[in-house]
């Protein structure tokens, strides 16, 4: 297998993938967007609040705000020895806000959630929780937790996964009398006309076929690769997107182990 990084920013990684099979593609989206841990506000003790909207309302609110997440430091709750329902320091982080609203209208923004740990904080300062008339006023205690998309959306990493097949363009240019009639049918500019037709931009190439569609000659092919693929990753912010990549490898492997053992239990006539 071989990886080829395209783009890549603080949030969005593309890749190109090769010698892989589909199957294994699509566990690893599917893992990337369900099963690879990040923390989110999970219970949140009310001790007052005036503003316009309900605790239920607030509390769910709360839990939307994508928190940057430190993988190495907590655990899932579920694999935590403490037992308890607000958690321990290896699997729980308290936040805790306290705003009025003391000259006229005011709104709450995240950047006010103070939390314990200065590694898990809200990934952006300007996201609005509520907007307050005067002298309305919200103080609360919040616990951020390790979850999976898999039970709750807010613990879903990233906001767009997905994948493509790769494309290969091959022009006849013996047949081709440059019309530039494939030109103008590509919505994705992959083909320019320098002499001759070329493909400058191969990775844009969404296999729509329309080149091909509109030669009257059938001067050009557009083919799938079969085992390379091209893979965006956009995180939240709460990690970063070759961390999320890794991580669902890791995890990959973790079920295909355990699968392994399953399977050997059986033969052995264990299970
Ligand atoms: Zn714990």
């Amino acid at each position: 297998m071989k990886i080829k990084v395209l783009e890549r920013d603080e949030n969005f990684i593309r890749f190109l993938v090769s010698g892989i099979d589909v199957s294994l593609v699509n566990s690893l989206r599917r893992i990337m967007m369900t099963e690879v841990p990040s923390m989110a506000i999970d219970n949140v003790i009310m001790i007052e609040n005036s503003s316009p909207m309900k605790d239920e309302v607030l509390a769910h609110r709360l839990g939307l705000i994508p928190l940057k997440t430190d993988l190495d430091a907590y655990v899932l709750p579920e694999k935590c020895t403490c037992n308890s329902e607000l958690g321990c320091s290896k699997c729980s982080v308290t936040l805790t806000l306290e705003s009025e609203a003391q000259e006229g209208t005011r709104t709450v923004y995240s950047k006010e959630l103070i939390s314990i740990d200065p590694e898990v904080v809200p990934v952006s300062d300007k996201i609005p929780i509520v907007k307050m008339a005067q002298s309305q006023k919200v103080r609360f205690e919040a616990y951020a937790k390790l979850g999976l998309g898999l039970d709750h959306v807010k613990w879903q990493p990233t906001s767009c996964c997905t994948h493509k097949y790769a494309a290969d363009i091959q022009v006849d240019h013996e047949k081709c009398n440059l019309c530039k009639k494939c030109l103008d049918a590509c919505l994705k500019q992959v083909l320019a006309v320098n002499g001759q037709v070329n493909v400058i931009d191969l990775e844009k190439c969404n296999l729509c076929k329309e080149c091909e569609k509109v030669c009257p000659i059938d001067a050009i092919r557009v083919e799938r690769i079969k085992d390379t693929f091209i893979f965006n990753v956009e995180s939240t912010g709460v990690l970063p997107p070759e961390r999320i990549f890794l991580e669902s490898i890791r995890i990959l492997k973790e079920k295909t182990d355990e699968l392994k053992g399953f399977v050997t239990q059986i033969k052995a006539g264990k299970a």
